[in-house]
């Protein structure tokens, strides 16, 4: 983990609007985490602190970075991504120092979104197998969270895992990440969504999403890239063989999707 490889990006354009479906997602964000943000007389009226960050869990490849992006987007902030297995580091001292260097950084650039990653690679349960400095990095990780007065200002938390039972319980006490948010793999709306975005460079003919749609229940994100990929080989493929191009129809994405089994049928 080399603390020099944290990149954050520029404010983007991305918005909660952008994000399709999941209505109930958006509304929990809009009403716990966002209106607060806004709102700096009512916070006051009502005695509510910024402080506290957000913990979103759920299956993987469901869309959770996009979240933070489009959080980040809403609150006009830059955006740093962090995976947590890349902060950890063998050598004694530098993860704490990694930690350390990810919030200095934020800071720098604040209003920023800081977004932990694999939040459970600090979990209790490896921490008891090989890696002796992660008590110091969830320590150092509870120090930054705190903040010295002021410190953290403009400076907004979001963590996401798979495994949220895995997580550190004292990172989740109060004024840490002590709010949740569930998400659920990709609904409906979500869905057609994201198939438009992984089919948008790619020669289609006119697709029946509203069909796909229907028989792609449980997919994650991640299994619907994966579907348009194969799709995209077959049509390739007989591309290659004729010697014309044959555009990605319904029927590719249809074999495709029979193929696969959705990953996140555990939750
Ligand atoms: P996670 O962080 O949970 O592993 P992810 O943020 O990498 O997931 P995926 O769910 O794999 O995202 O989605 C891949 C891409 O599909 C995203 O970068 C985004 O462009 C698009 N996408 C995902 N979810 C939605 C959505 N609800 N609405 C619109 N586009 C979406």
């Amino acid at each position: 983990g080399d603390a020099d490889a944290f990149e954050i990006e520029a404010p983007g354009g991305l918005r909660l609007a952008d994000v399709g479906g999941m209505q109930e997602v958006k509304d929990r964000l809009e009403a716990a985490f966002l209106a607060p943000m806004r709102n700096p007389e009512l916070r006051k009226l009502f005695g509510k602190s910024l402080r506290g960050g957000l913990l979103l869990y759920g299956p993987p490849g469901c869309g959770k970075t996009f979240i933070a992006r489009a959080i980040a987007g809403e609150l006009g902030a830059s955006f740093m991504s962090v995976s947590l297995s890349d902060v950890l580091d063998m050598y004694i001292g530098q993860s704490e120092k990694n930690v350390h260097e990810v919030f200095r950084s934020a800071r720098r650039k604040a209003p920023c979104v800081v977004f932990l990653d694999e939040l459970d690679a600090l979990g209790a349960k490896r921490s008891r197998s090989h890696h002796s400095g992660l008590r110091n990095a969830v320590n150092q990780l509870l120090v930054e969270l705190d903040g010295v007065e002021g410190d953290n200002e403009g400076v907004f938390v979001l963590a996401a895992t798979n495994v949220p039972w895995d997580v550190d319980i004292a990172l989740r006490r109060p004024g840490r990440l002590d709010r949740t948010l569930l998400v659920l793999p990709p609904d409906e709306p979500a869905r057609e969504a994201i198939l438009r975005y992984h089919l948008k460079d790619r020669p289609i003919e006119s697709i029946d999403l509203g069909k796909l749609v229907k028989v792609t229940d449980g997919f994650s994100g991640a299994d619907l890239a994966h579907l348009c990929d194969s799709a995209s080989e077959s049509a390739l493929m007989d591309s290659a063989r004729t010697g014309t191009v044959r555009m990605i129809n319904t029927k590719d994405l249809l074999a495709a999707a029979k193929q696969l089994r959705p990953s996140t049928e555990a939750w």
